[in-house]
């Protein structure tokens, strides 16, 4: 057992266990931190998850028809690709069992300690503090944040949701208990959630009703199998898989970033081709008008889907898109006054998009609360650090999230970009490193003007931009570029201590 897992194993309350790095998080973001340190013989190091299971959200997003829309010889860590998988684009499921199959196969188990949420951090000028829930204490050197942004759900703040009578949960915590065979379902929300989730329910309910607020950008999705002759070919050739993930990792950055661009002829293109796909599933002209966004192409989330459109067809599926105006014991009444008797209540709702700082207490310099740096906006250093934070590296935090390719392009340069920064401290003969707060400022004014460009960059009421249309979630510029800043940390950039 390693040198981390079975001193922390034996930590008590009083005194805290001493590792080289601690980790936040098991999900993809974590699982590459570990086997990455382990690649590079650094084993002194704990992996803190909250849970009872590795995995993040897709050990928590368990609803029918869950599946992600990265293909799945992308949404695969480089060093790890995997000829068999059976679809091209992975179910929720499949991604699941990819991630345990890294912690088995890396030997990440020992190193991870299960039901341990960090509750606080503080870097006390040399080591981070770090505290758990249960009173349990860690000292590290390092600490890195691998704690994701989408899992706290947002229930809808409706009249009355509390009185209704029947079942009701959201996408993110499925009752998988609750038949919904022959019951009158209500869903709230035409995000990507809902869209894998309706497809997935029609033939089991007696009724759906699903209530819109606005409608979502939908694309054919083309899900296919992918045939056993073209796996046994990948494993006898892997370059040729190999090839192939260059190909999808390309098509996407491009053709993603040309169409989300604001005012660009790829993004009016992607509105026509969205349009003409809901003209070609839904023939009734006031449904298409209904499904119709009001709203840029890729400003909120697009969503892929080969049958949400033509769900609506069926004579026991209907679209509301009067605002509900109160939930009772029985169902939803709409603001017409109309009221919608329920069996089920689906909140396909999303999720309240919080940062880290929200998450954990984390004290930096002087004591100095994330959420206090962050209070004018919330900011780092290339995606990964922060200013008066030494020694402390965010995954898919702020700026890093996109939406037209996979996110484990991001989280595997951030990665290596955390160990080339420790080595680089190493290697000046120092303990710590900091971004240098001008530069951080500087990069973050470059930033948010590059967003200015891109449709997402707010003016919808996407979960990607704050109250006062900040968008510190996604990545204003392609993967390539990406990948280029965090090629090699640049010495001139930080602080040493
Ligand atoms: P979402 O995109 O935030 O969608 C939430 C939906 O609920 C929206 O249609 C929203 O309407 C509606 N809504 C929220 N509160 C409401 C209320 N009080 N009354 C009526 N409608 C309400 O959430 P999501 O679908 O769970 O997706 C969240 C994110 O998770 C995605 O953006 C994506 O990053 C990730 N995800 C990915 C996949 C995938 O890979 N396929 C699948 C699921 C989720 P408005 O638009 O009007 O606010």
């Amino acid at each position: 057992m390693d040198q981390a897992s079975s001193s922390a194993q034996t930590s008590s309350a009083t005194s805290p266990v001493r590792v080289r790095i601690a980790i936040m998080g098991s999900g993809l973001s974590g699982i590459c931190a570990a086997i990455r340190l382990r690649k590079k013989q650094i084993t002194d190091f704990i992996v803190l998850e909250k849970a009872s299971g590795v995995g993040g959200t897709w050990r928590d997003n368990s609803y029918p028809g869950i599946a992600c829309d990265v293909p799945a010889h992308l949404y695969s860590f480089s060093f790890e690709l995997k000829p068999d998988w059976p679809h091209f684009y992975p179910s929720g499921r499949e991604i699941h069992d990819y991630c345990q199959m890294c912690v088995d196969k890396y030997h990440l188990a020992s190193h991870i300690q299960l039901n341990a949420q960090v509750e606080s951090a503080e870097f006390d000028g040399r080591y981070w503090q770090i505290r758990l829930t249960d009173g349990r204490r860690i000292e590290a050197s390092v600490l890195i944040s691998g704690l994701g942004g989408l899992h706290s759900p947002k229930h809808p703040d409706i009249e009355g949701l509390e009185s209704f009578a029947g079942d009701r949960f959201h996408t993110a915590e499925w009752n998988h208990n609750c038949s919904l065979e022959g019951k009158r379902v209500g869903i709230i929300g035409t995000g990507a959630s809902s869209v894998q989730v309706l497809p997935a329910i029609a033939d089991q309910a007696s009724s759906i009703k699903v209530f819109q607020r606005s409608a979502a950008w939908v694309f054919p999705r083309i899900a296919h199998k992918i045939p056993e002759s073209r796996q046994a070919l990948y494993r006898r050739h892997p370059w040729l898989m190999r090839l192939n993930r260059w190909r999808l990792w390309l098509r996407l950055d491009i053709l993603g970033m040309l169409s989300l661009r604001r005012d660009s002829r790829m993004n009016r293109r992607s509105a026509r081709l969205s349009l003409g796909y809901l003209e070609r599933k839904v023939k009734d002209p006031e449904l298409r008008k209904k499904l119709t966004p009001d709203y840029e192409v890729g400003c909120k989330r697009r969503c892929i889907s080969d049958d949400y459109f033509s769900t609506f067809n069926q004579p026991h599926v209907e679209l509301i898109t009067d605002a509900i105006s109160s939930v009772d014991k029985d169902g939803i009444r709409d603001e017409t006054g109309q009221h919608h008797s329920l069996d089920v209540i689906i909140e396909a709702t999303g999720f309240h998009p919080i940062s880290i700082a929200d998450q954990v207490a984390i004290r930096g310099r002087e004591g100095k609360p994330l959420s206090q740096a962050w209070a004018d906006g919330i900011k780092s250093f290339r995606t990964v650090m922060v200013p008066n934070f030494p020694n402390f590296f965010m995954l898919l935090g702020p700026n890093s999230i996109t939406g037209h390719t996979s996110a484990l392009i991001m989280i595997e340069s951030q990665v290596d970009y955390m160990i080339k920064c420790l080595m680089l401290a190493e290697r000046e003969g120092y303990n710590c490193l900091e971004p240098k707060a001008d530069f951080t400022d500087g990069y973050n004014e470059r930033l948010q003007k590059d967003m200015k460009r891109m449709t997402f960059d707010g003016g919808c009421g996407a979960w990607y931009t704050t109250d006062r249309n900040h968008n510190f979630t996604l990545w204003p510029r392609s993967a390539m570029l990406f990948v280029l800043e965090l090629f090699a940390p640049n010495r001139s950039e930080f602080l040493f201590s």
